[in-house]
């Protein structure tokens, strides 16, 4: 099983929409989509969700106030102010608490105070044609992501096992925290698709560094480059620099939102040729194995060099 992933290192660049025209573009393959923040894969990969399975992180203290002396001990010792007095009672407030235990281990009636796990989301498996998507959705105030992006990756990997499909493709999260920690393990290569603008060729650098230092290989993609075609040219030879291979230049055109906002992948008209021609080559290249791990340099010029 080959295990494909995109990352970008920010929000907005068209990672998503890359993502789904290779799933596309691939024929049978499952999608994984790793950012459990703000999943949206789903929604150019349309389809029911097959299976739904709470996902469970954590845990969560509440008081038993029949046998409670209100002593008071508990918030008083509980550093993440989780723990109030409504006035007749001490009441754990779930959003506050991290289940640390502290509280009953300075209770003097420790059986008091109960744990349960923590519901941190869901995690679902739907079918769209012939894609297969493993998608979650996190909780609101919940802080698990980077263990639902694994249990994804995990879930998206059995899913294939059983099914006898040979493609995973991620959709990595964005940033270089600890969800993209959790989606860059175990994978063959990844693509880094950037734009050309000052902070996209920041956010490259730093997604190279990350794959260096996890020993993966990475290519490129510059979306909507021609809309500046000399910082295009800046963040080419920084690539050939970082020796890494360039997968696509994929132009701007104005009818790929359009149809994205009808829930239509940029692979048919409206969408201009030469847009369609270079997703596919972008897809080519990258599936076929045109990659190399980043030799970063020890210091970072590129950033700090006036564009
Ligand atoms: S488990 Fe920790 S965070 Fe939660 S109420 Fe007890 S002391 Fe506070
Ligand atoms: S320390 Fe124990 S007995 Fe005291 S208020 Fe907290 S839960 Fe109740």
């Amino acid at each position: 099983m080959k295990t494909l992933a995109v990352f970008s290192g920010k929000g907005g660049t068209g990672k998503t929409t890359l993502v789904a025209c290779f799933a596309h573009l691939a024929g049978r393959a499952v999608a994984v989509d790793c950012d459990v923040d703000a999943a949206n894969l789903g929604l150019l990969l349309p389809g029911d969700d097959v299976h739904r399975e709470p996902f469970l992180a954590g845990r969560k203290a509440t008081i038993n106030s029949t046998s409670c002396r209100a002593c008071g001990a508990c918030a008083e010792a509980c550093r993440f102010d989780a723990i109030a007095w409504t006035g007749k009672d001490w009441v754990v407030d779930p959003m506050a608490c991290e289940g640390c235990g502290v509280c009953s281990l300075v209770c003097p009636k420790p059986a008091v105070i109960r744990y349960h796990d923590n519901l941190a989301g869901h995690w679902m498996r739907r079918r769209s044609g012939s894609v297969s998507l493993v998608h979650a959705a996190l909780g609101v105030a919940q802080d698990n992501s980077g263990k639902l992006v694994a249990k994804v990756r995990q879930e998206a990997s059995l899913w294939a096992d059983r099914e006898g499909i040979d493609l995973v493709l991620v959709d990595g999260p964005p940033g270089i925290g600890c969800p993209v920690h959790a989606a860059m393990g175990q994978l063959d290569r990844i693509l880094v698709v950037t734009e050309p603008t000052p902070s996209g060729l920041h956010d490259l650098e730093r997604m190279l560094r990350l794959a260096q230092h996890f020993g993966v290989s990475a290519s490129v993609s510059i979306n909507k480059w021609d809309l500046a075609p000399k910082l295009t040219r800046i963040i080419e030879e920084a690539c050939r620099t970082w020796g890494v291979p360039l997968a696509g230049r994929i132009p701007f055109d104005p009818h790929v939102p359009r149809l994205l906002a009808a829930g239509r992948l940029p692979l048919e008209p409206p969408v201009d040729q030469d847009t369609t021609a270079a997703i596919e080559q972008c897809w080519q290249r990258f599936s076929e194995g045109d990659s190399a791990i980043p030799n970063m340099p020890a210091e970072e010029p590129w950033t700090e060099q006036p564009l």
